[in-house]
C-alpha cells in the first residue's frame, strides 16, 4: 500500500544518491552534460559555505521541487536544489504509487523520487541535502541560509510541501504503510470489502469517509467530540450514508496489530472508558501543516499557513515562485505537484529572461539531439 500524503519524518531513501548521505553539505558538482548541442554550464559551481549562487534556487525535493529542477536544468539554468535533510518529500514513505501516469504496474515512492532526482541531476541540477533555515527576499540577489552556508539566487522556487498531521502514537508510526494512511485517494483502493476507520471531524475526514465507502464494507468515522466541524452538506451526507457508522466522543489511543493494522483502541472522551474496535485500515484525516515556517516573514500566508499565490505560481515578491502542496491544499497529489513544479520553472525562466539574466528562451533550450516533449 502507499501513503501519498504522509509527512517526511523518518525516511531517507534518497541518501543512497549522495556520497555524504543526508545532511552532507557539499554541492553535487555540475556534471558535464553529454548531450550533443547542449550548451556548457555557464557558471562555476562553488562549494557550500563559499556563497554559492544560483540563477534558479529550488527549495524542496518532492515532486514539485524536482520537476521544477528538471525543467530549469533542461533550460540550462543550472538550478540549485536545497533538498532538505530528509529529501524526497512525502513519497519517500510511500511503498507503492499506482496513480502516477507512466507506471502501469505502479512504482515505489522512493524509487519514483530517486528517478526524478537522477533525471534532474542528469541535466545539471545541483543538490544539497540541508534544510533552509532563513531567507531574505528583500534584497537582490535573494539570500538564504541553509546548513552552514549562505546561498544567493536570482530567482527562487519554494516547493517545501505540507505534512500530514498525525495523532502521534508510536504504533501509528510503526504501521504507516501497513494499514495506516493519511490519503484515501491514494490508498482507498487497497481496502476493498474491508472494515476501515477514518479519524477526524472536519471536511477532510468527511470527504475521505464518503470516498472510502466505494471500497470498504464499512467505514467507521471516529471523532473526538459529539459534533462535526465540517460543513453542513458534508455532515449530512456522511451521517446519511448506509456504510458509514460514527463513533462520537472517541479518541484513538492506540493502533493494534503486529505486522498490519488489526484494530484500534478507543478512549471515550466523556467517560474515559477504553474499548477495542477491530478493523483493517485506519485513515488519519485531522489536517495538514504546510512547511512554511521559514517564509512567514518573507511571503504572504493564509490563515492556515499556506503560501498565497497569484496566477498559479507568483508571490508578492517578484522572482519568488511557489509550487506544490505548500500552497495547494485542494489537490495534494504527486502529479499535481509535479505539474505545478513545471509551471514554476517556466515562470521563473520567463521572468529571468525578462530581467535579462539569461539568454532568450529560444536559445537557452535549443537541444537538437534531445527534443523537448
Ligand atoms: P480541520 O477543519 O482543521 O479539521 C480537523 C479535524 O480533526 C477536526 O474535527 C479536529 O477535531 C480533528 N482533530 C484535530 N487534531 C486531532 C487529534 N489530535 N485527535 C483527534 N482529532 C483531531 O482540517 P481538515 O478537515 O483537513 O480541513 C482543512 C480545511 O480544508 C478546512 O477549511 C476545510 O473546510 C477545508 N476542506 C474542504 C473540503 C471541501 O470543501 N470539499 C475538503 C477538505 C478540506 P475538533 O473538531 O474537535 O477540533
Amino acid at each position: 500500500m502507499h501513503t501519498m500524503n504522509d509527512d517526511k519524518a523518518g525516511f531517507g531513501g534518497l541518501q543512497m544518491l549522495d556520497d555524504g548521505g543526508a545532511g552532507a553539505a557539499a554541492i553535487t558538482p555540475i556534471a558535464p552534460i553529454a548531450i550533443e548541442g547542449w550548451a556548457a554550464p555557464r557558471t562555476a559551481t562553488t562549494a557550500a559555505g563559499d556563497g554559492a549562487h544560483a540563477r534558479v534556487l529550488i527549495i524542496g525535493s518532492g515532486p514539485a521541487g524536482l520537476t521544477a529542477a528538471i525543467y530549469a536544468a533542461r533550460a540550462d539554468l543550472e538550478p540549485l536544489v536545497i533538498a532538505g535533510y530528509v529529501p524526497g518529500g512525502q513519497l519517500m514513505i510511500t511503498s507503492e504509487v499506482e496513480n502516477f501516469p507512466g507506471f502501469p504496474e505502479g512504482v515505489d515512492g522512493p524509487a519514483l523520487m530517486a528517478n526524478m532526482r537522477a533525471q534532474a541531476e542528469r541535466f545539471g541540477a545541483r543538490m544539497v541535502d540541508v534544510d533552509v533555515e532563513s531567507v531574505d527576499f528583500s534584497v537582490r540577489p535573494f539570500r538564504l541560509s541553509a546548513g552552514d552556508a549562505t546561498y544567493t539566487a536570482d530567482s527562487v522556487i519554494v516547493a517545501t510541501g505540507a505534512s500530514a498531521i498525525w495523532l502521534g502514537l508510536e504504533n501509528e508510526t510503526r504501521l504507516r504503510g501497513r494499514g495506516v494512511s493519511a490519503c484515501a485517494t491514494c490508498d482507498g483502493f487497497f481496502f476493498r470489502d474491508k472494515k476501515i476507520a477514518v479519524v477526524g471531524g472536519g471536511d477532510s475526514a468527511l470527504e475521505e469517509a464518503l470516498f472510502l465507502t466505494r471500497f470498504a464494507s464499512e467505514v467507521v468515522l471516529i471523532h473526538r467530540r459529539d459534533e462535526f466541524r465540517g460543513s453542513r452538506i458534508m455532515r449530512d451526507r456522511a451521517m446519511a450514508h448506509p456504510k458509514i457508522r460514527i463513533e462520537w466522543n472517541s479518541q484513538v489511543s492506540d493502533v493494534l496489530g503486529s505486522e498490519k493494522v488489526e484494530g484500534v483502541e478507543l478512549t471515550d472522551t466523556a467517560t474515559g472508558e477504553v474499548r477495542q474496535l477491530p478493523l483493517e485500515g485506519l485513515f488519519i484525516a485531522i489536517g495538514h501543516r504546510p512547511n512554511t515556517e521559514v517564509f512567514r516573514d518573507a511571503l504572504e500566508v493564509d490563515d492556515k499557513g499556506y503560501l498565497v499565490v497569484e496566477d498559479h505560481t507568483l508571490t508578492g515578491v517578484e522572482g519568488v515562485f511557489v509550487a506544490g502542496d505548500v500552497h495547494d491544499h485542494r489537490y495534494r497529489q504527486a502529479i499535481t505537484a509535479a505539474g505545478d513544479g513545471c509551471r514554476a520553472a517556466l515562470d521563473a525562466e520567463r521572468w529571468l529572461v525578462e530581467q535579462a539574466e539569461v539568454v532568450p528562451l529560444a536559445e537557452s533550450i535549443r537541444i537538437p539531439s534531445s527534443p523537448s516533449p
